[in-house]
C-alpha cells in the first residue's frame, strides 16, 4: 500500500479545489493565502532542498482531499507563516485574513509549541489527549495531521535521530487521532512511514515478503473478485470491487502482537465491494452467503452497529471450495467507504449534498459546526453528532490538560483550580502555596483551569499552609485529601495546647479557691467527666479551654464529696447541730448527703423541681436553698455551694414553675393553653398575657405547678404543638 505520494503543484492543488468549491470570493480567499504564504516564505528552503513553499501547498491539497472548507485550506497555506516568517504575527493574519483563519493558525503554532520535556512523565495517552485539547477546533487538528503526513513524507532528509523522535511521536499521538477520526488512508500511510524509520529491519523484511506474494496473490484475488462479479452482474446490482492489501504496520502488528507467522496473515485475502445503497450491501452479502461457506462468527454488521469512529460496513469471511483460500469480504456504500477512507469531514460531503444546490455553504456550514462542540443541541443529533459528544466528553470534558512553565503536563479533573495543580505538583508546593501565575498572568487562587494553561505555582516558605476554605475551592480528590491530612495534623496539635490550657485553668481556680490539689488527681476528674457529657480526659480539658462547661460546674463535682473542703464555716455549723449521719427527706423533696434537720427549700428564683440538676447555696442564716444548676443567680457562688440531691420519693409534691410563651396573637390561643395545662393536670396558678401591637405578637406568662421535670417537659412539648405558638421557655423570676 505503502507508495511514495507525488508531490503536487500549486495548480493541481486548486484544481481539487475547485471540484467542490465554487463561491468566487472563497476561491480568491484560498488564492490570496497561497500568495501571501509563496510571498513569505520566499527564499526558505524545506531540508529537501525545495522551496518551503511547496510543503504548504501539499498540506493545502491533503485539506482539499479530506474535503475541508475554504477557511481551513487557507490556513493550510498560512500554517507556518507566523511561526517561520519573523514579520509575520497573529495580528497580520488576522488583519489580512480575519478573526477565524488567524485562530486556526495561532491553534497551529501555538500546538506545535508543546515541548513535552519530561520524558520519564511522558505518557503517550496524555500527549494525545492534550494535543486534541488544545486543537478546541477539528480544523487545527485536521490541519496538524496534513502537516504531519507531509512532513513524515519527507522525513529522509532529516538526522536519524530526529527521525526516530518524530517517528515515535507520530505512531503515538498522530496515528491514533487520525484513527479516532475515522481517517483510515492518512492513519494508514502515517503508520506505515514511522514503522519505516523506528524497525527500518522489519520494515524491509515485510516489504519484501508482501512483494514476493503479491503476484501469487493477485492471482487467487483476480479469479475470485471474476466469480463474485460474475454472479452479481445476473442481479444487476451497480458495484465496484476490487482486491486490498494490508498496510505494512498492521502485518507487523498482527505478527508481533498476536505471535503470527507471516503467512497466516498473508493467507487472508481480502476483497471490497462497493455498491450505492444499503439494501444492496444486504441482498450482495445473501448472494456472497449462498454460494459460499461463511466462516462462522466472522460475520460483523458494523451498518446496523457503527463503530465509535463512524465506521460502517459488513464483514464476512468465506472459504473458497476449490483451494480453500480464504477470503475477508467487507461490503459498503460509496459513502460508508469515503468515511471510512477519509474520516468525518467526508460524512457532511454526502449528508449534506443530497438535492441541495448550495453544496458548498454546506460544507462549510458542516465543518464550522465543529467549531464550537459545546453548542451543540440534542435535536439534530445524528451518528456522527453522536461520535463527536462521545469525542468531546472523553477528551474535553474528563480532564483538563495544563503545563508547568517547564512543559510538563499535569492531568487534572474538570474546573480544577491552581491549588489542585500545586498538589499535583508536590504535597509541599501545595501547603506553600500563597499564588499562581496562569499563562504569565497573577491570577485568584480559585480560578478554574482551562486546556494549555501554562500555570506557574508562587510559593512561600513561611506560609501558614492550607486552609479550610481550600477544601471547598479544590476540585481533585489529590489535593482534598492532601489538605485535610494537613489541617488534621494541625488539629492534633492545637488540640494538645488547648489541652495544656484547659488543665492550667481548672489549677488556677483551685489555687483561687484555695481547694486542695489532690482533688485534680487524673482518676478523680476522670470518675466526673461522664456526668459532663466527656467522652475521655483531653476533651473535657478542651472543653474547659473553650468554654464549653463552666469551670464553676466542674468544680462543683470535683469537691462533691469533700465537703470539708468547702470550708465554710456555716458547714461545719450545719454538722455541728445535727450530729446525725444520714441523709432524709425533708419539705423540699430535696435532701443534702450527710446533713440532717437542716432548713432546705427551693429557690423562688429559678424553681428547681424533681429531675433538674440542682445545687445547694448555703444561705446566711436561712439553711440551704436549692437552684438549678444553670441558675445565673449562684454562677459566681463557688464557696458556698453544696451538693445537694432529690429525695426518691418525691411524686406525691407539686413544684412551682414559671413558663413565657412566645406566640402570634389570635383569639382563643389562652383558651388552647389551658387546655393543655389541664389535660396533664397541671395546676395553672397565674396567668397573664401581653399582645405587642406592632409585630402583633404575644407573650403569655404561665405559673404551674407541675410534678416533676418530666411532668413539665410533657406539657411543654405539647402547648409548642399549638399553633401560632413560636417557643416555649421556662425561665426564671
Ligand atoms: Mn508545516
Amino acid at each position: 500500500m505503502m507508495s511514495s505520494k507525488a508531490e503536487v503543484t500549486y495548480e493541481q492543488c486548486m484544481e481539487h479545489v475547485k471540484q467542490y468549491i465554487h463561491n468566487p470570493d472563497n476561491i480568491q480567499l484560498i488564492q490570496d493565502a497561497y500568495e501571501f504564504a509563496k510571498d513569505k516564505h520566499e527564499g526558505q528552503f524545506r531540508k529537501s532542498g525545495q522551496p518551503y513553499v511547496t510543503h504548504c501547498i501539499q498540506v493545502a491539497d491533503t485539506l482539499a482531499q479530506m474535503p475541508c472548507g475554504p477557511s481551513t485550506i487557507a490556513a493550510g497555506f498560512l500554517h507556518d507563516t507566523v511561526e517561520d516568517c519573523c514579520d509575520v504575527t497573529e495580528q497580520t493574519i488576522t488583519d489580512l485574513f480575519g478573526e477565524e483563519i488567524s485562530m486556526l493558525v495561532s491553534a497551529v503554532t501555538k500546538i506545535g509549541k508543546i515541548k513535552l520535556q519530561d520524558e520519564e512523565d511522558y505518557q503517550a495517552s496524555n500527549h494525545r489527549k492534550l494535543f486534541i485539547a488544545m486543537a478546541k477546533d477539528i480544523r487545527v487538528i485536521y490541519i496538524k495531521l496534513a502537516d504531519r503526513l507531509h512532513n513524515m513524507r519527507t522525513l529522509q532528509y532529516m538526522r536519524p535521530d530526529k527521525q526516530k523522535r518524530i517517528s515515535r511521536e507520530t505512531l503515538s499521538v498522530y496515528a491514533p487521532i487520525a484513527h479516532r477520526l475515522g481517517m483510515n488512508e492518512i492513519k494508514s500511510e502515517l503508520e506505515d512511514l514511522s514503522f519505516k524509520y523506528l524497525h527500518p529491519i522489519q520494515y524491509e523484511e515485510i516489504k519484501e515478503l508482501v512483494k514476493k506474494r503479491e503476484s501469487e496473490r493477485d492471482e487467487q484475488v483476480q479469479v475470485m473478485i471474476k466469480d463474485i462479479q460474475t454472479i452479481l452482474d445476473t442481479y444487476h446490482i451497480p458495484l465496484r470491487i476490487f482486491g486490498r492489501s494490508k498496510h505494512f504496520y498492521s502485518i507487523y502488528k498482527k505478527m508481533t502482537q498476536k505471535n503470527k507467522r507471516f503467512e497466516e496473515i498473508l493467507d487472508l485475502y481480502a476483497i471490497r465491494i462497493v455498491t450505492d445503497s444499503v439494501v444492496h450491501c444486504y441482498e450482495i452479502l445473501g448472494y456472497i452467503h449462498a454460494t459460499y461457506r461463511p466462516i462462522p462468527g466472522r460475520f460483523k454488521d458494523y451498518i446496523a452497529m457503527p463503530k465509535a469512529n463512524l465506521y460502517q460496513s459488513l464483514h464476512t469471511t468465506i472459504v473458497e471450495a476449490a483451494h480453500g483460500n480464504i477470503f475477508e469480504i467487507q461490503i459498503r456504500t460509496e459513502q460508508m467507504d469515503e468515511v471510512a477512507e477519509r474520516g468525518v469531514a467526508a460524512h457532511w460531503k454526502y449528508k449534506e449534498s443530497s438535492g441541495n444546490e448550495n453544496r458548498q455553504k454546506d460544507i462549510e456550514d458542516s465543518l464550522a459546526w465543529f467549531r464550537d462542540f459545546s453548542l451543540m443541541t440534542d435535536e439534530d443529533s445524528t451518528d456522527a453528532k453522536e461520535y463527536m459528544n462521545v469525542l468531546q466528553r472523553d477528551i474535553f470534558e474528563a480532564n483538563v490538560y495544563c503545563l508547568t512553565p517547564r512543559g510538563r503536563v499535569i492531568t487534572l479533573p474538570p474546573d480544577s483550580t491552581p491549588i489542585d495543580f500545586a498538589y499535583r505538583i508536590h504535597t509541599d508546593v501545595g501547603h506553600k502555596t500563597v499564588g499562581a501565575k496562569i499563562n504569565g498572568a497573577i491570577a485568584p487562587l480559585n480560578t478554574p483551569l482551562h486546556n494549555g494553561d501554562v500555570v506557574e505555582i508562587l510559593t512561600n516558605n513561611h506560609s501558614q499552609g492550607p486552609s479550610a476554605d481550600w477544601i471547598k475551592i479544590v476540585k481533585s480528590g489529590h489535593a482534598r485529601n492532601k489538605i485535610r491530612s494537613f489541617l488534621q495534623k494541625k488539629d492534633r496539635e492545637n488540640r494538645k495546647e488547648e489541652i495544656k490550657q484547659g488543665q492550667q485553668m481548672l489549677e488556677n481556680e483551685f489555687h483561687r479557691l484555695n481547694l486542695d490539689e489532690k482533688l485534680l488527681d487524673p482518676k478523680r476528674v476522670e470518675s466526673i467527666i461522664g456526668s459532663l457529657s466527656f467522652k475521655n480526659l483531653d476533651d473535657f480539658y478542651i472543653g474547659i479551654a473553650k468554654k464549653r462547661v463552666s469551670i464553676q460546674a466542674v468544680v462543683e463535682r470535683l469537691a462533691k464529696n469533700q465537703p470539708k473542703s468547702l470550708a465554710d464555716e456555716e458547714i461545719i455549723k450545719m454538722y455541728n447541730k445535727s450530729g446525725a449521719r444520714y441523709a432524709s427527706r425533708n419539705e423540699s423533696g430535696v435532701i443534702v448527703p450527710g446533713i440532717d434537720s437542716i432548713q432546705v427549700s427551693l429557690a423562688n428564683c429559678c424553681s428547681p423541681i424533681p429531675g433538674d440538676d440542682i445545687i445547694g447555696y448555703i444561705s446566711q442564716g436561712h439553711g440551704v436553698k436549692v437552684h438549678r444548676m444553670e441558675c445565673p443567680n449562684i454562677s459566681r457562688e463557688a464557696k458556698r455551694l453544696i451538693p445537694v440531691q432529690w429525695a426518691i420519693d418525691v411524686d406525691d409534691h407539686m413544684y412551682d414553675v414559671r413558663l413565657t410563651i412566645y406566640s402570634d396573637d389570635r383569639t382563643y390561643l389562652l383558651s388552647d393553653i389551658i387546655t393543655i395545662v389541664q389535660q396533664y393536670n397541671a395546676t395553672l396558678k397565674h396567668v397573664d398575657s401581653g399582645i405587642d401591637s406592632n409585630s402583633l405578637t404575644a407573650t403569655t406568662h404561665l405559673d404551674l405547678s407541675v410534678r416533676n421535670a418530666e411532668h413539665l417537659r410533657m406539657i411543654m412539648v405539647n402547648l409548642k404543638k399549638i399553633r401560632s405558638i413560636h417557643s416555649v421557655e421556662r425561665v426564671t423570676k
